[in-house]
């Protein structure tokens, strides 16, 4: 492997980390079995806003699809 292909690889891979530690801030709780999921456990979605976001989701504990909050844990 190249220097430069080396390079790329591991910026690409901080970046794909970056993004996922970002959605995993994002916290909701299903409203039909309380199961708490970030927002990349269930669509790997990830948002740069502060506050709140809520969307359509399906639980991957109970299967049920419902309007879910998310709310950053650090916030
Ligand atoms: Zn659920």
């Amino acid at each position: 492997m190249s220097l430069r292909g080396l390079i790329l690889g591991l910026m690409s891979d901080v970046i794909k980390k970056k993004m996922e530690a970002a959605s995993r801030k994002w916290i909701g709780v299903c409203p039909n079995c309380a199961a708490a999921h970030s927002i990349s456990d269930i669509g790997g979605i990830s948002y740069n806003a502060a506050g709140r976001k809520s969307a359509w989701v399906r639980c991957p504990s109970c299967q049920t699809h419902s309007f879910r909050i998310f709310e950053t844990a650090t916030a």
